[in-house]
């Protein structure tokens, strides 16, 4: 399977190619863990995924790495405001180190929830000051960088292909008049490689260093990281279309100074979830969690499957009605997989058919073409509702589009259905009027009704064919 991916180095698709044969080098942009992350960033973790996957059922390995930020990550990208960790250390009493221990945890816990797979590493900022420290030292003996006011400063000047992946021009390089600018830096969008303790008092985290006791600026850590587990070339760097202008320029900047070689082949980029007109983002309130979804009712399935309705480079608008629609769209897909699994003793078919085959040439052909997954969506679709596909072969088909897609339907459950008859009249009444409530479209009652049958101890599930339960044991 030949993939096309948009680099954004050049704004092109372009057919994929990897540095070492049959191995792919990815390094995503991982979280900062001072919060929750929300449902937006979780996009990107989704992205990520989808790529990975893409690029293991083309037959890669992946080293795919994707680092823990847990100093160094300012409030504004730009060396303004405080650090992040800092920040939430103060408000909420406890320290650095026990916040970045909860935090990351929950992202993992996210992750998990939404079958991210793993990635093959997971570095802490923390764990790499010393990478970090030699990365800036070979900065400084080939003449990148400048101290001011104690801090060290990369000099962009110095480095003449600064803002290629931006398309930002030499002479547009002045700094915006939203963003003050530092007197201490010689050109508007220098950026700090090391700060010592001159500019935060307060910062918890600090380590000594051959510029005085301090700590790392957000930027280096990736450019470290990356290099320690990848090596100084690799072969694609993903995160957040915000990260273009600011923190992947400087990446490329410092990265390609130290060693002198091109540093990374491709750049994918996702856009944002925008949320009432809005980026989804913390700094606004305007967000939500996987957690919440949850408590809500929603399986975090669910907004998976809401995620590859969209393509990766398109804004995706979130609303509770569309991630309504994901919710059926998703149920009706386990409901007609379960009844695949029933029709065929869950025995896919060993040699399919060439309609079968078709299919899965198509899903392949929008796959591999930057990740049309919308496009993949809808193929499923088409196939599980094809008359002429046997069930052994629709089975055999969507176990293949799975492997990217992610729903584990592998391992989906046949639902063990109690007798009939077994059931208390109350009990019934209860799911009847849930099942009215369902038609005509109360979902809060619905649901109110589906909370109470819990804790008689009666699990509900909605399938296409109506509600079906189980009695808790
Ligand atoms: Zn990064």
């Amino acid at each position: 399977m030949k993939l096309r991916f948009f680099n954004t180095m050049g704004r092109l698709v372009e057919d994929f190619k990897t540095i070492e044969t049959g191995v792919v080098k990815m390094y995503c942009c991982g979280p900062t863990v001072y919060n929750y992350a929300h449902i937006g960033n979780l996009r990107a973790y989704l992205f990520d995924d989808i790529l990975r996957r893409t690029l293991e059922y083309a037959g890669y390995k992946v080293d795919h790495v994707v680092n823990i930020t847990d100093v160094g990550h300012l409030t504004d990208d730009n060396d303004d405001g405080e650090d992040k960790m800092v920040k939430s250390s103060r408000e909420s009493g406890k320290s650095v180190w026990d916040i970045s221990k909860f935090f990351t945890e929950a992202f993992f816990k996210d992750i998990d929830n939404l079958n991210i797979v793993r990635p093959t590493v997971n570095p802490k900022a923390t764990d790499h000051i010393e990478e970090m420290i030699n990365l800036i030292k070979r900065l400084e003996s080939k003449g990148f960088t400048y101290n001011s006011a104690g801090n060290v400063y990369f000099d962009i000047s110095k480095f003449h292909d600064y803002g290629k992946l931006a398309l930002r021009e030499r002479q547009d390089l002045t700094a915006g008049a939203r963003v003050a600018v530092d007197p201490n830096k010689k050109n508007a969008h220098d950026f700090v490689l090391w700060f010592t303790n001159s500019k935060f008092e307060d910062q918890a985290m600090q380590w000594e260093s051959p510029w005085g006791r301090g700590y790392p600026g957000w930027h280096i850590e990736c450019s470290a990281m990356s290099m320690k587990y990848l090596g100084d070339q690799f072969d694609i760097h993903c995160g957040g279309i915000d990260h273009i202008s600011i923190h992947h320029t400087n990446e490329i900047a410092q990265s390609e100074a130290a060693t002198g070689k091109k540093w990374v082949n491709y750049w994918m980029h996702n856009e944002f979830l925008i949320m009432n007109k809005g980026k989804m983002a913390k700094s606004s309130g305007n967000f939500i969690t996987l957690d919440s979804l949850i408590e809500d009712g929603f399986d975090p399935l669910d907004y998976r499957y809401f995620s590859l309705g969209g393509h990766y480079r398109s804004q995706l608008q979130f609303s509770v009605e569309s991630l309504n629609s994901a919710k059926s769209a998703r149920e009706n897909l386990f409901e007609r997989v379960i009844q695949l699994k029933k029709d065929t003793n869950n025995i896919p078919s060993t040699k399919v058919g060439v309609t079968a085959k078709d299919y899965i040439a198509k899903f392949q052909d929008h796959i591999s073409n930057d990740l049309n997954t919308p496009q993949v969506l809808s193929d499923l679709w088409l196939m599980l509702k094809d008359s002429n596909l046997s069930s052994g072969d629709k089975l055999f088909v969507v176990y293949d589009f799975d492997r990217i897609l992610g729903f584990d339907l592998l391992n989906l459950e046949i639902p063990k259905q109690n007798d009939e008859a077994d059931l208390e009249p109350e009990i019934k009444e209860l799911i009847d009027l849930r099942n009215k409530a369902r038609s005509d479209k109360n979902w809060e009652r619905a649901d109110e009704l589906r909370d109470i049958l819990l804790n008689k101890g009666f699990t509900i599930t909605d399938t296409p064919s109506g509600a079906v339960w189980s009695k808790n044991v």
